[in-house]
């Protein structure tokens, strides 16, 4: 075997990594020592006085230089790291047994997030479970090399007979990692059924976005939903249907879900009638904005509007550009706004704040004229936990409103 790197961290750079932290960017890092190679490896990371502080994985092509996967936490403790494989399959077992706690799977619902990432100390690890099919998502150099003791432990997981590795492109460019998406265990013909909280989905596991469907936003669809009985709907960014299906179920008169994807729009379609709700919910295939601008040009008005849009910051340095666009966005769904209406609007950009979300809004109902009460802030679900000394992984923000005079 290859002796580990050792990564020199800077003077004054270590503290985040002694709390904790599992993110080591290339600005903190004075020195790296041994054989890189293309791919770098497992890493040795040091403070400035020579005291190891933990082990990782080290990535000379990463956006994220390093991923601690072991922390030593203080110097008074000797430390030994442990085999990175142990430290996985340990990883995963609370991971587990942390759903298990929170009540997942239920009777209602069995599609959620198994792994949530640096949110179970396992950098870059997604695993969703969808009915009895894992998808595994590899979004970190580390967790690629460790790929085949992943696979072996989430197939033997209780309810799970088939598996699926995945990379998608957004990681495999932060990470110089390849793109994939592959059945390794199991089989699979064709889209399988999901339920969440009692509402039916078709997930196509080996052609949807991302691992194949959004479960982060499961409680706030519940939530949104028991808002809209009697009331006329606006699903913006539906993808495959979520927000709009829970609020037909629960008694809306109407929805009318919008999203720019094809495939998105026909499994909506097929969702629809999955769950006997044709009656109440049309489905448009069409850009968001465009849909916006002709609906407030026909004078058309909607009682309840869910806005989900993708994600507009890709980094730190892009939050600037990305409110501008939410601002747009949110005048623009304001102004198809009943007054009184309510409205949830969210942002999936980790680097946008709660704090700036809310002033954005401000500013958007500034643009309308008109005030806006803000009634609540939610966030991504409890099987989605982020890392208290990371709190970069609450990435969902989601503000449910109403419009005033
Ligand atoms: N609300 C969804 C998740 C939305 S993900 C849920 O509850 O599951 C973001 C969605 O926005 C994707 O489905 C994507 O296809 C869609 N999208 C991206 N750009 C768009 C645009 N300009 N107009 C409409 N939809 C768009």
């Amino acid at each position: 075997m290859t002796e580990p790197l050792r990564v020199l961290l800077k003077p004054g750079r270590s503290k985040p990594f002694w709390v904790g932290h599992p993110w080591v960017f290339s600005g903190a890092i004075k020195k790296v020592v041994g054989e890189i190679g293309d791919l770098g490896g497992e890493a040795v990371v040091e403070d400035e006085r020579g005291n190891v502080l933990g082990t990782g994985y080290y990535n000379p092509h990463g956006k994220i230089a390093l991923r601690i996967l072991q922390h030593r936490r203080s110097t008074d403790l000797t430390f030994t790291p442990r085999p990175p494989a142990d430290v996985v399959r340990e990883r995963l077992a609370l991971a587990v047994g942390r759903r298990k706690n929170l009540g997942f799977p239920s009777r209602d619902t069995d599609g959620y997030r198994l792994v949530n990432a640096e949110g179970d100390s396992l950098p870059g690890l997604i695993v969703d479970r969808w009915a009895n099919v894992a998808v595994i998502h590899l979004g970190s150099r580390g967790m690629v090399t460790l790929r085949d003791v992943i696979v072996d432990e989430v197939k033997r997981l209780e309810g799970i007979d088939s598996v699926v590795v995945a990379t998608t492109e957004d990681a495999s460019k932060l990470e110089a990692i390849p793109v994939e998406r592959e059945l390794v265990h199991g089989n699979l013909d064709g889209p399988i059924t999901i339920q969440e909280r009692g509402v039916r989905y078709k997930v196509d596991v080996l052609g949807g976005q991302k691992t194949g469907f959004y479960a982060d936003q499961r409680e706030n669809r519940v939530r949104f939903a028991k808002l809209c009985p009697g009331e006329t709907v606006l699903d913006l960014f539906s993808y495959v249907g979520g927000f709009g299906l829970h609020a037909a179920r629960a008694g809306a008169r109407a929805v009318m879900s919008v999203d720019s994807s094809n495939s998105a729009i026909e499994s909506a379609a097929t969702n629809v009638a999955l769950n006997g709700l044709d009656s109440v919910v049309q489905v448009q295939c069409t850009d968001a904005m465009n849909w916006l601008k002709e609906s407030r040009s026909l004078g058309r008005t909607w009682s309840r509007i869910i806005v989900d849009p993708p994600k507009f910051a890709r980094g730190r340095k892009h939050a600037a550009e990305a409110l501008k666009k939410y601002a747009r966005l949110n005048t623009l769904a304001m102004s198809v706004l009943e007054p009184g209406g309510l409205m949830l609007t969210c942002s999936c950009s980790q680097h946008v704040s709660d704090a700036d979300f809310l002033r954005m809004l401000t500013d958007a109902g500034h643009r309308g004229r008109h005030s806006v009460q803000i009634h609540e802030v939610w966030t991504q679900g409890a099987d989605h936990p982020f890392s208290a000394v990371a709190p970069e992984g609450r990435y969902l923000t989601a503000v449910l409103l109403s419009k005033g005079a």
